[in-house]
């Protein structure tokens, strides 16, 4: 099935929007033929409203999922076109992210997953857009500038940020920590620029667009340490727990295993196409109203809508003053994803990262497409901000900046005009997670909050999903179990 979401641009058909998935839901109803009160109704289908609401069937909860699109997994998911998941949103796994890797084992698929990058054969080599030019190197050499700068960079206690953060899942357990969220990566570039070579800060500069989507001047240096010690304080951690491991059949086959897994406990309602407009808690019960004026009940309801998104639900009675106020400021970033199926076979070992004046800043061979052509990903930032649909020219331009290509399709999902996500994954801008982080935890009666974007541990990361489903799910569980003796 095809869903709304998503683009495609070939040389022969021209742009086109929506493209197929796995993940679209079909028929996208299921509802009791009667007027039912359901223990919890889940609104949001990605990862954290998928966990949520199969763990809550799974106990013998009555649960109604709300989901605004057509499909599931949110901000995760992949699309199948000629027989090739590309990836348009959350892609990248690894066995150190332990909520991830618990339903990788679970669902028993870790042979599932394959390596992105290749060395072999092909130009092997890495691109590196200078100020003073286009610049090749190996990528063992590639390896050795990021990890060099990587390190200056992060390095605020003399032993790569093990003493300032040495337990990422906990991040404040050094309280001196928190002084790092008073700068922004552009204030913490400025403390050691003298210390970087003009190649290392331009790797540094693309490297950090591509963590944040957002700007240099803008985004957390806290938050990237928290990235830097959940990755073991290096730029090897970086590489394999952020780019390196993949699902073969997209993130799409994942959380279809989270959903098949829910439907077969025959406790789940679900109604796609439906998104939460009105969320009322009447204290006993919960009523929502959808943005087409059905209404749901439930005994509880728990959100599962990303922080750019919840401004545009009304709750009643009214949040409080806090998590409105981070809900106004948001998050940053505003990646652009662009995937290029190439003719070039010899890139497939290619990698590049032009922070000068390209669009888009950091890119690599990612895969072979069922053509046998080379698949490149590809990344842009909030600064110099593309909108590959719009102009698609403009977009090729972008992505045969970094080297020279023969791009026969390109695949891209815009997050930045997307209305359920308003952006891409969470990037705090400096100060917001002192602020706010604790506010956007709390419930608020009847009300559950749930979302990877104040994830304790991989927050940001489909980790930080699964890892806050759970939570949710369990807290309802157990309140519910209270008056019911045969859950
Ligand atoms: P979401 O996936 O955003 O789910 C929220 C759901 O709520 C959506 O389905 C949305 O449609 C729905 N919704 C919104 N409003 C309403 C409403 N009013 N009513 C009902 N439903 C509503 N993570 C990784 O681990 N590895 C990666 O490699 C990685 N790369 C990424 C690349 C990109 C381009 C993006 C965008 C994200 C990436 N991430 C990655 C992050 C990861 O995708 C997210 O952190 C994770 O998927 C978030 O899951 P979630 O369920 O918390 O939120």
């Amino acid at each position: 099935h095809c869903s709304r979401d998503g683009w495609e641009w070939t040389k022969q058909q021209g742009l086109r929007q929506g493209v197929p998935s796995i993940g679209v839901i079909h028929p996208p109803t299921r509802l009791p033929a009667t007027t039912v009160v359901f223990d919890v109704i889940v609104a949001g289908a990605g990862y954290t409203g998928l966990t949520a609401a199969r763990d809550a069937a799974l106990a013998g909860l009555k649960v109604l999922i709300l989901e605004a699109r057509d499909r599931i997994g949110g901000r995760s998911w992949s699309s199948n076109i000629d027989g090739y998941p590309f990836e348009m949103g959350g892609t990248w796994v690894h066995w150190g992210q332990p909520h991830v890797w618990r339903e990788i084992s679970r669902y028993n698929m870790r042979d599932e997953l394959e390596i992105s990058q290749s060395y072999d054969g092909g130009v092997n080599h890495f691109t590196l857009a200078s100020r003073d030019g286009n610049k090749s190197m190996s990528h063992p050499e590639e390896d050795a500038l990021m990890e060099s700068a990587l390190d200056k960079f992060a390095n605020v206690d003399g032993n790569s940020g093990r003493v300032i953060m040495p337990y990422p899942h906990n991040a404040g357990y050094n309280p001196e920590v928190w002084k790092y969220d008073k700068l922004t990566c552009r204030d913490r570039i400025d403390q050691i620029a003298g210390t970087l070579t003009a190649d290392e800060l331009c790797g540094l500069e693309g490297y950090l667009l591509m963590t944040s989507g957002s700007t240099i001047e803008t985004m957390s240096f806290f938050e990237f340490l928290h990235w830097w010690a959940l990755c073991g304080h290096t730029y090897r951690g970086c590489f394999e727990y952020l780019i390196k491991y993949k699902f073969r059949g997209g993130q799409s086959s994942f959380a279809r295993k989270f959903w098949d897994e829910a439907v077969s406990t025959g406790n789940l309602s679900y109604a796609f196409n439906t998104p939460a407009a009105q969320i009322i808690d009447h204290g006993l019960e919960v009523e929502v109203v959808s943005k087409g004026g059905q209404m749901f009940r439930a005994r509880r309801l728990l959100s599962a809508i990303p922080l750019n998104v919840l401004g545009t639900v009304g709750f009643t009675p009214e949040l409080d003053a806090e998590r409105t106020a981070a809900i106004k400021i948001g998050h940053l970033n505003q990646c652009v994803k662009v995937h290029a199926e190439i003719l070039n076979k010899e890139l497939r070992t290619w990698s590049g990262i032009d922070y000068t004046t390209s669009k888009l800043v950091y890119a690599f061979g990612d895969g072979t497409t069922p053509a046998g052509n080379t698949h490149i990903v590809a990344f842009g930032a909030m600064r110099n901000h593309l909108q590959p649909e719009e102009d698609i020219q403009e977009t090729l331009k972008s992505v045969t900046a970094l080297t020279s290509m023969d791009v026969d399709r390109l695949v891209f999902h815009n997050w930045h005009k997307d209305e359920y996500a308003k952006g891409a994954w969470f990037f705090p801008g400096r100060g917001f997670i002192s602020s706010y982080h604790t506010a956007l935890r709390a419930r608020h009666g009847s009300i559950i909050f749930a979302n990877s974007d104040w994830a304790v541990g991989w927050r940001s990361f489909i980790d930080g999903a699964i890892e806050e489903g759970t939570r949710a799910a369990l807290e309802v569980i157990q309140e519910l179990r209270k008056g019911k003796s045969n859950l």
